[in-house]
């Protein structure tokens, strides 16, 4: 078995290599970007989905679904929008052998979709907040490089999407979704940065837009998700307006929150290492696997005993895997290592004999687990693997930022860079030149270090207005 790329030195080889030994998809499939869920990867992904549905759903949003095509004339209502997603757009021109009146647009995000619908759904501040998510698959024609949950053409896409009585209001459900994604990031074990993206590179249509960056090594980031908030940008063109109390007609205010497979792509990125994928007991596919080590002798023996161990797992909730092939034991510690499961329980003839299994988690930390309390231990085991999981992803991130305050040190910079900026868009783009990057924007959760006050921007020196931004390579 060969030997994975060096994660540090060449990491898109790495990524790949490890996606494809994890068995989390197949790219055989005939259209450049659209790749199979095999049934490893799809687990991964439905557990992903399951944390995001229970946290906005906390936060009181409904689950929808709407149509994946959308008539060109309700998509070219907001002009902005229509720009930014012209050259990504797949279009529906024929049904059958006949053109079709009004063409259609295969949904590259659902704005456009829902947003008529919402307009005869809301009538009166009664019907205010609408809060609803969908998690459907959206389509892109990407022209870059594509690469498996990072650039996709067909992507599976978590959007949700409100309607609120004003422009407050809908900050708030701002600041509510940026408070969801910090509980979901600390499930995946994902340490990021909440970034308000810079004027000329916000969602097209959007007010204010805050991504959510993950660095991933060498100065390169992966923006995971975003929040929006559109003010009456959308709702004015499509006529989203409520009665309030005192009879008066409005305008809703709208936002929206969306988050992709890129999650996966993060997970394989920031947590893989040598060995291979390693994941966060809320996404893995199998939370634990059980090896036998086949021995002959005395009843109860190494399999029998792994068979109750997996079945009080499963009972326990717990998902649990029994592997009994008849590979060698080391040959499925290597794999369900390079696939990364969290916690290997080995049973021998020696444990089976004292009701014990070996514990060892995809942190390579060794403990002995006791059948008496397995339900106990084997919780104990995954909390301590998913704090350690936390902390080492913790000290990566932190070690990715750096200070920088000239120009001339962007050169090649490969950190993520903390730079005073002065909030112009000239030497916001003196910096992308520079870095041959972006300029992600001004951080909206705390960052990794203590800072003083910026000084003057990085690249006219002004004082005036100076604030702290982040800036980065972005993948
Ligand atoms: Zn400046």
């Amino acid at each position: 078995m060969a030997d994975l790329p060096d994660k540090k030195s060449a990491f898109i080889d790495w990524y790949l290599a490890v996606v494809d030994a994890a068995n989390l998809t197949d790219k055989r499939y005939g259209v450049k970007g659209m790749n199979v869920w095999t049934p490893y990867g799809f687990l991964a992904r439905r557990h992903l989905d399951e944390v995001m549905v229970r946290e906005i759903e906390a936060t009181g949003s409904s689950p929808v679904e709407f149509p994946a095509l959308i008539p060109a004339n309700e998509f070219a209502k907001e002009k902005e929008h229509i720009k930014g997603f012209d050259a990504q757009v797949y279009w529906v021109t024929k049904g059958g052998l006949s053109e079709l009146d009004i063409p259609l647009v295969l949904r590259p995000t659902s704005e456009t979709a829902m947003y008529p619908i919402f307009a005869l759904w809301v009538r009166s501040h009664r019907d205010l907040p609408l809060n609803v998510y969908q998690i459907v698959n959206t389509f892109r024609y990407e022209t870059k490089t594509t690469r498996p949950f990072m650039r996709v053409r067909e992507i599976h896409f978590f959007e949700e999407h409100t309607c609120q009585v004003d422009e407050a209001a809908a900050d708030q459900r701002v600041r509510s979704n940026l408070d969801a994604f910090a509980r979901m990031a600390k499930a995946f074990a994902l340490p990021y940065v909440a970034v308000r993206r810079p004027e000329w590179d916000k969602f097209p249509g959007a007010a204010y837009s805050i991504a959510f960056d993950i660095p991933v090594g060498t100065g390169r980031t992966l923006q995971i998700g975003s929040v929006h908030h559109y003010r009456e940008n959308f709702s004015g063109p499509y006529g989203i307006r409520y009665e309030d109390p005192s009879g008066a007609q409005k305008l809703v205010h709208q936002t929206t929150f969306g988050l992709s497979e890129r999650l996966l792509g993060a997970i394989v990125a920031v947590h893989g290492d040598a060995k291979g994928a390693v994941f966060p007991t809320a996404v893995a596919p199998y939370e634990v696997v059980v090896v036998p080590i086949p021995s002959a002798g005395a009843e109860p023996g190494p399999e029998s005993t792994a068979r109750e161990v997996v079945e009080r797992l499963v009972r326990h909730g717990r998902r649990a895997h029994l592997d009994a092939g008849d590979e060698r034991p080391g040959a499925k510690y290597y794999r369900w290592e390079l696939q990364g499961v969290p916690l290997r329980l080995e049973i021998g003839r020696r444990e089976a004999a004292a009701r014990t299994a070996t514990a060892v988690d995809r942190l390579g930390r060794k403990q002995t687990a006791s059948l008496a309390a397995l339900e106990r231990d084997v919780d104990r085991c995954l909390e301590e693997y998913d704090d350690a999981l936390y902390a080492r992803a913790l000290a990566g991130y932190r070690d990715e930022f750096r200070v920088v305050r000239s120009l001339d040190e962007l050169k090649g910079f490969a950190h993520v860079a903390i730079i005073p900026w002065c909030g112009k868009e000239e030497c916001g783009h003196a910096v992308e030149t520079t870095l041959d990057g972006g300029l992600l924007g001004t951080p909206e959760s705390p960052l990794p270090m203590e800072l003083e006050a910026p000084g003057a921007c990085l690249a006219c020196g002004s004082a005036t207005g100076a604030r702290w931004a982040l800036a980065g390579r972005p993948l």
